[in-house]
């Protein structure tokens, strides 16, 4: 392989990227778009199968509903318009895991179009064109390991073969890697929210290829373009993206022009190879599938469906930072996963002062999941253990430096707060006559501050407070020692 010549930053300051991406979401139906197998993953091979997934002559697919109602609500979600009337198309190929030797798909009358998303690009807000979203089926799968005999042959598994998939083909945007990292981190972020996928890049429940060329600042046709195929990790697409404009801008400035292929991203190597030339490439040879009818969204199913929109999580992020004051950082972490937000907004919903719950796990809590490097997820506090230990502090029942070594212990035994809470609670001091001796005590130590205290500097009232309670070892009500401290002051 020649060795590709790498570009200067001079260089690159010459040209500006291009980046479109096709996302390929797989839908959470029980069973595959047009027959009733499962489509359960793991499962033995080839045993969800029938004869309309295996392309038996004569066999007639039949649309299955939810597929539908999954993809209209992600298109939604995607700010689209949904079309009316779409039309299902085969897409003519012959592949070794493409049994019919056509894929259904969608062409030239797609199920949703004109969409967008926003990302920040540089902290500022972008819009991200969204040209389209249409239903296809999934093909099946070559296994090159794992099976008796895989060193000398490959198999095929055919569970995935008509499996629902949305494709989602993004407007060529993107100018960067990073916003390209950014795209498809909030568009999975939207997906998730609607519950129409899990998003799994390991299952294969979302793949990415990604459109790339670069033309010289100011010019208005585009270079000629590349795409990356089978990246299957958001930073590796921009590690490659990174690799592949670099690369471009290289061939371009020693006098080089770019050949349309796809090419594979080898992430050990941070290096992008030719896979085959785009001249290759078929012709679909697209047309109407006959035996499907046009899909028809009306309405009054487009109205049914999105009353299962959700909230989404640029719109929730931004009702949160109103509603328990915090900041947008904090905000987009308590956001980033639907089930921890709505945990943590059901927790804080009921508890004395849904702020503080807000406050502790944005400081307590995500400070030291950030230190031990774990995911909300992974944490041994729950949000129902936060909005526990917010009320206790709002109760006066614990002190801000009790809760912190509380929430140490909590990590240490990776137990949730009110577990932790029960078997370490203080012994808490409310005979009145033992906290009032130590009262007297702190006060007779403290002459100064009484006087400056009867003077007229009541906030000293919190430094007596201290005072009491560390004289009590923190076993002291503070509730109590701040009403009985009250009168003494006054007397
Ligand atoms: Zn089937």
């Amino acid at each position: 392989m020649a060795t590709t010549p790498l570009a200067s930053t001079a260089a690159h300051a010459k040209y500006e990227p291009v980046i479109g991406l096709e996302v390929h979401v797989q839908l959470l139906t029980a069973t595959k778009i047009f027959c009733s197998c499962s489509t359960r993953f793991g499962d033995p091979p080839n045993t969800n199968v029938c004869p309309v997934c295996l392309g038996h002559p004569g066999a007639l697919p039949v649309l299955n509903r939810k597929a539908v109602e999954f993809a209209v609500l992600a298109a939604m979600a995607l700010n689209c318009e949904i079309r009316e009337t779409s039309i299902f198309a085969r897409k003519n190929y012959f592949y070794p895991d493409l049994p019919k030797g056509y894929q259904i798909s969608q062409y030239d009358r797609p199920l949703a179009e004109h969409g967008f998303i926003v990302i920040k690009s540089e902290n500022t807000p972008k819009k991200i064109g969204i040209t389209r979203v249409h239903l296809e089926e999934d093909a099946g799968k070559s296994l090159h390991q794992g099976f008796p005999g895989a060193a000398a042959s490959t198999a095929i598994d055919l569970n995935r073969t008509g499996v629902p998939l949305i494709e989602i083909v993004s407007e060529p945007d993107i100018a960067s890697p990073d916003e390209a990292y950014e795209y498809l981190t909030r568009l999975r972020e939207i997906i998730l929210y609607t519950a129409v996928s899990d998003c799994n890049m390991e299952e294969g429940s979302l793949r990415s290829d990604a459109n790339v060329s670069v033309r010289r600042r100011g010019q208005r046709e585009f270079g000629t373009k590349t795409e990356i195929k089978n990246v299957n990790s958001f930073r590796f697409i921009r590690e490659a993206l990174g690799y592949e404009i670099d690369r471009q801008v290289g061939v371009l400035e020693s006098g080089g022009a770019i050949s349309q292929e796809t090419r594979l991203y080898n992430p050990a190597e941070g290096k992008t190879y030719a896979m085959r030339s785009k001249e290759e490439a078929h012709d679909y040879r697209y047309f109407p599938d006959p035996d499907l009818l046009p899909l028809v969204v009306d309405a009054r199913w487009k109205n049914e469906i999105a009353r299962h929109l959700p909230e989404l999580p640029e719109a929730r992020r931004a009702r949160m930072m109103t509603e328990y004051g915090i900041t947008e950082y904090d905000a987009g972490v308590l956001t980033s996963n639907k089930a921890l937000a709505d945990q943590f907004e059901e927790a804080a919903g009921k508890a004395k002062n849904p702020k503080r719950v807000a406050n502790l796990a944005q400081s307590e809590l995500m400070g030291r999941l950030k230190a031990k490097d774990l995911t909300l997820e992974q944490s041994p506090i729950s949000m129902k253990g936060v909005a526990f230990s917010a009320d206790l502090v709002e109760a006066g029942v614990i002190s801000g430096k009790m809760l912190k070594h509380l929430y140490d212990l909590c990590f240490e035994r990776n137990q949730d707060f009110p577990t932790v809470y029960e078997k370490e609670k203080p012994q808490q001091l409310t005979d009145t006559g033992a906290i009032e001796k130590l009262i007297e005590e702190v006060i007779a130590a403290n002459p100064e501050q009484l006087e400056q205290y009867r003077g007229g500097k009541t906030t000293l009232l919190a430094f007596f407070v201290g005072q009491v309670i560390k004289a009590s070892r923190g076993q002291a009500n503070p509730q109590l020692v701040n009403e009985l401290l009250k009168k003494k002051l006054a007397q």
